[in-house]
Protein backbone atom coordinates (compact mmCIF):
# COMPACT_ATOMS: atom_id res chain seq x y z
CA UNK A 1 0.00 0.00 0.00
CA UNK A 2 1.34 3.64 -0.95
CA UNK A 3 2.38 4.93 2.17
CA UNK A 4 0.20 8.61 2.45
CA UNK A 5 2.51 11.27 4.64
CA UNK A 6 1.14 14.18 5.73
CA UNK A 7 4.06 17.51 6.18
CA UNK A 8 2.86 20.20 8.28
CA UNK A 9 5.38 23.22 8.66
CA UNK A 10 5.14 26.77 11.24
CA UNK A 11 7.43 28.32 13.13
CA UNK A 12 5.66 27.12 15.69
CA UNK A 13 6.72 29.46 17.89
CA UNK A 14 4.76 28.33 20.12
CA UNK A 15 2.60 25.60 18.71
CA UNK A 16 -0.49 25.74 19.81
CA UNK A 17 -4.27 23.81 20.16
CA UNK A 18 -5.39 25.08 16.80
CA UNK A 19 -2.66 23.67 15.27
CA UNK A 20 -3.21 20.59 16.95
CA UNK A 21 -6.87 20.65 15.89
CA UNK A 22 -5.85 20.95 12.01
CA UNK A 23 -3.12 18.38 12.28
CA UNK A 24 -5.82 15.85 13.69
CA UNK A 25 -8.01 16.94 10.85
CA UNK A 26 -5.50 16.53 8.45
CA UNK A 27 -4.62 13.00 9.44
CA UNK A 28 -7.92 11.76 9.61
CA UNK A 29 -9.63 13.91 6.64
CA UNK A 30 -6.67 12.22 4.45
CA UNK A 31 -5.93 8.94 5.91
CA UNK A 32 -2.38 9.80 6.76
CA UNK A 33 -0.04 7.28 7.73
CA UNK A 34 2.01 9.91 9.60
CA UNK A 35 1.94 13.43 10.20
CA UNK A 36 5.28 15.10 10.25
CA UNK A 37 5.53 18.45 12.05
CA UNK A 38 8.22 20.56 10.65
CA UNK A 39 8.88 23.59 13.03
CA UNK A 40 10.81 26.14 10.11
CA UNK A 41 14.19 26.87 10.72
CA UNK A 42 14.43 30.30 10.06
CA UNK A 43 10.73 31.17 8.23
CA UNK A 44 11.88 33.37 5.35
CA UNK A 45 8.34 35.14 5.78
CA UNK A 46 9.23 36.24 9.54
CA UNK A 47 12.97 36.91 9.20
CA UNK A 48 11.38 40.34 11.15
CA UNK A 49 11.18 38.96 14.65
CA UNK A 50 13.28 37.23 16.87
CA UNK A 51 12.06 33.31 17.34
CA UNK A 52 12.62 31.24 20.11
CA UNK A 53 15.40 29.21 19.68
CA UNK A 54 15.03 25.76 17.69
CA UNK A 55 15.87 23.58 20.56
CA UNK A 56 12.57 25.06 22.27
CA UNK A 57 10.16 24.80 19.64
CA UNK A 58 11.11 21.70 19.25
CA UNK A 59 10.73 20.85 22.78
CA UNK A 60 7.06 22.33 22.42
CA UNK A 61 5.85 20.64 19.59
CA UNK A 62 6.93 17.44 21.14
CA UNK A 63 5.11 18.11 24.21
CA UNK A 64 2.12 18.99 22.06
CA UNK A 65 2.17 16.20 19.80
CA UNK A 66 3.21 13.11 22.82
CA UNK A 67 0.99 10.46 22.67
CA UNK A 68 -0.90 11.15 19.39
CA UNK A 69 -1.31 8.23 16.86
CA UNK A 70 0.33 9.11 13.75
CA UNK A 71 2.33 12.21 14.35
CA UNK A 72 5.79 12.60 14.43
CA UNK A 73 8.46 15.72 14.94
CA UNK A 74 10.95 15.94 11.95
CA UNK A 75 13.28 18.30 13.05
CA UNK A 76 15.25 18.26 9.41
CA UNK A 77 14.77 21.87 8.99
CA UNK A 78 15.82 23.06 12.18
CA UNK A 79 19.07 21.53 11.42
CA UNK A 80 19.72 23.52 8.02
CA UNK A 81 21.81 26.54 8.16
CA UNK A 82 20.01 29.33 6.12
CA UNK A 83 16.71 30.14 5.25
CA UNK A 84 14.46 26.58 4.73
CA UNK A 85 12.13 26.32 1.97
CA UNK A 86 9.22 23.76 1.96
CA UNK A 87 10.70 22.41 -1.91
CA UNK A 88 12.77 21.21 -0.47
CA UNK A 89 11.84 19.08 2.06
CA UNK A 90 9.29 18.19 -0.20
CA UNK A 91 11.93 16.90 -2.55
CA UNK A 92 13.90 15.28 0.55
CA UNK A 93 11.15 13.43 1.61
CA UNK A 94 10.10 11.80 -1.73
CA UNK A 95 13.80 10.33 -2.04
CA UNK A 96 13.13 9.29 1.46
CA UNK A 97 10.01 7.87 0.90
CA UNK A 98 9.86 6.58 -2.59
CA UNK A 99 6.19 5.56 -4.05
CA UNK A 100 5.05 7.44 -1.09
CA UNK A 101 1.95 10.12 -1.50
CA UNK A 102 3.23 13.57 -0.07
CA UNK A 103 0.08 16.22 1.28
CA UNK A 104 1.41 19.77 2.28
CA UNK A 105 -0.91 20.35 4.67
CA UNK A 106 -1.21 24.47 5.19
CA UNK A 107 -3.76 27.15 6.51
CA UNK A 108 -6.08 29.17 3.91
CA UNK A 109 -3.63 32.29 4.70
CA UNK A 110 -0.41 30.29 3.64
CA UNK A 111 -2.20 29.04 0.93
CA UNK A 112 -3.65 32.58 -0.74
CA UNK A 113 -0.06 33.67 -0.53
CA UNK A 114 1.25 30.33 -1.86
CA UNK A 115 2.79 31.65 -5.29
CA UNK A 116 5.52 34.22 -3.40
CA UNK A 117 7.00 30.38 -1.97
CA UNK A 118 10.18 28.79 -3.31
CA UNK A 119 10.17 27.61 -6.65
CA UNK A 120 6.00 27.47 -6.17
CA UNK A 121 4.67 25.47 -9.51
CA UNK A 122 6.75 22.80 -8.33
CA UNK A 123 5.02 22.17 -4.59
CA UNK A 124 1.76 20.83 -6.54
CA UNK A 125 3.79 18.58 -8.49
CA UNK A 126 5.74 17.37 -5.11
CA UNK A 127 2.39 17.22 -3.51
CA UNK A 128 -1.15 17.57 -2.68
CA UNK A 129 -1.78 20.38 -1.57
CA UNK A 130 -4.64 20.03 1.61
CA UNK A 131 -5.89 23.41 2.91
CA UNK A 132 -7.47 24.37 6.30
CA UNK A 133 -10.36 26.19 5.88
CA UNK A 134 -11.66 28.05 8.84
CA UNK A 135 -15.72 27.03 9.04
CA UNK A 136 -17.80 29.09 6.58
CA UNK A 137 -14.96 30.44 4.64
CA UNK A 138 -13.90 29.51 0.77
CA UNK A 139 -10.72 29.23 -0.06
CA UNK A 140 -9.39 31.14 -2.95
CA UNK A 141 -6.96 30.15 -5.44
CA UNK A 142 -3.73 31.61 -4.35
CA UNK A 143 -3.36 34.99 -5.71
CA UNK A 144 -0.77 35.83 -9.03
CA UNK A 145 -0.66 31.92 -9.83
CA UNK A 146 1.20 31.63 -13.26
CA UNK A 147 -1.06 29.57 -15.10
CA UNK A 148 -4.01 27.86 -14.03
CA UNK A 149 -4.12 27.37 -10.47
CA UNK A 150 -3.28 23.99 -8.26
CA UNK A 151 -5.84 22.02 -7.38
CA UNK A 152 -6.23 21.41 -3.75
CA UNK A 153 -8.04 19.52 -0.75
CA UNK A 154 -10.31 21.34 1.92
CA UNK A 155 -9.50 20.80 5.15
CA UNK A 156 -12.62 21.54 7.15
CA UNK A 157 -11.61 23.07 10.21
CA UNK A 158 -13.87 24.41 13.05
CA UNK A 159 -13.40 27.56 13.94
CA UNK A 160 -10.40 28.18 16.36
CA UNK A 161 -9.59 32.21 17.55
CA UNK A 162 -5.96 31.00 18.61
CA UNK A 163 -2.51 32.38 17.11
CA UNK A 164 1.05 32.11 18.21
CA UNK A 165 1.08 35.85 17.94
CA UNK A 166 -1.52 35.89 20.71
CA UNK A 167 0.02 33.44 22.98
CA UNK A 168 2.66 35.58 23.37
CA UNK A 169 1.08 38.64 23.71
CA UNK A 170 -0.64 36.78 27.22
CA UNK A 171 2.53 35.52 28.33
CA UNK A 172 4.04 39.12 28.15
CA UNK A 173 1.12 40.19 30.09
CA UNK A 174 1.39 37.81 32.42
CA UNK A 175 -2.46 36.29 31.60
CA UNK A 176 -2.48 32.29 31.46
CA UNK A 177 -2.10 30.51 28.50
CA UNK A 178 -2.56 27.10 29.14
CA UNK A 179 -6.41 27.52 27.15
CA UNK A 180 -4.52 28.11 24.06
CA UNK A 181 -1.59 25.78 24.24
CA UNK A 182 -2.58 23.03 26.90
CA UNK A 183 -0.95 22.40 30.48
CA UNK A 184 2.36 20.83 29.31
CA UNK A 185 3.27 23.38 26.33
CA UNK A 186 2.37 26.52 28.85
CA UNK A 187 4.48 25.18 31.50
CA UNK A 188 7.67 24.78 29.87
CA UNK A 189 6.68 28.45 28.36
CA UNK A 190 6.67 29.56 32.64
CA UNK A 191 10.06 27.47 33.19
CA UNK A 192 11.48 28.54 30.45
CA UNK A 193 10.58 32.29 31.01
CA UNK A 194 9.83 32.61 27.16
CA UNK A 195 7.89 35.34 25.59
CA UNK A 196 8.28 37.38 28.82
CA UNK A 197 8.88 40.66 26.75
CA UNK A 198 6.67 42.55 25.63
CA UNK A 199 6.51 42.23 21.55
CA UNK A 200 9.04 44.05 20.07
CA UNK A 201 11.15 44.25 22.57
P1 LIG B 1 1.87 33.71 14.24
O1 LIG B 1 0.71 34.21 15.08
O2 LIG B 1 3.21 33.88 14.92
O3 LIG B 1 1.85 34.26 12.83
P2 LIG B 1 0.54 31.12 13.80
O4 LIG B 1 -0.31 30.92 14.99
O5 LIG B 1 -0.16 31.48 12.51
O6 LIG B 1 1.74 32.12 14.11
P3 LIG B 1 2.33 29.25 12.45
O7 LIG B 1 3.35 28.39 13.10
O8 LIG B 1 2.82 30.36 11.60
O9 LIG B 1 1.37 29.78 13.64
O10 LIG B 1 1.26 28.38 11.67
C1 LIG B 1 1.48 27.14 11.08
C2 LIG B 1 0.26 26.79 10.25
O11 LIG B 1 -0.93 26.71 11.05
C3 LIG B 1 -0.08 27.82 9.17
O12 LIG B 1 -0.41 27.12 7.98
C4 LIG B 1 -1.27 28.57 9.69
O13 LIG B 1 -2.10 29.02 8.63
C5 LIG B 1 -1.98 27.50 10.51
N1 LIG B 1 -2.75 28.06 11.63
C6 LIG B 1 -2.27 28.71 12.69
N2 LIG B 1 -3.26 29.08 13.53
C7 LIG B 1 -4.42 28.65 12.98
C8 LIG B 1 -5.81 28.72 13.35
N3 LIG B 1 -6.21 29.33 14.47
N4 LIG B 1 -6.72 28.16 12.53
C9 LIG B 1 -6.30 27.55 11.38
N5 LIG B 1 -5.03 27.45 10.98
C10 LIG B 1 -4.10 27.99 11.75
Amino acid sequence: MTRRIGVFGGSFDPPHLAHRALARIARDHLALDELRWLPAGRPWQKADRDLASAADREAMVALLIAGEAGFMLDPRELRRSGPSYTVDTLRELASEHPGAELFLVIGADQFAGLASWREATELPRLATLAVAAREGQAVRPPADWPGTAPAWRVLPLPRHDISATEVRRRVAAGEAVSPLVGDAVARYIDQRHLYRAAPGH
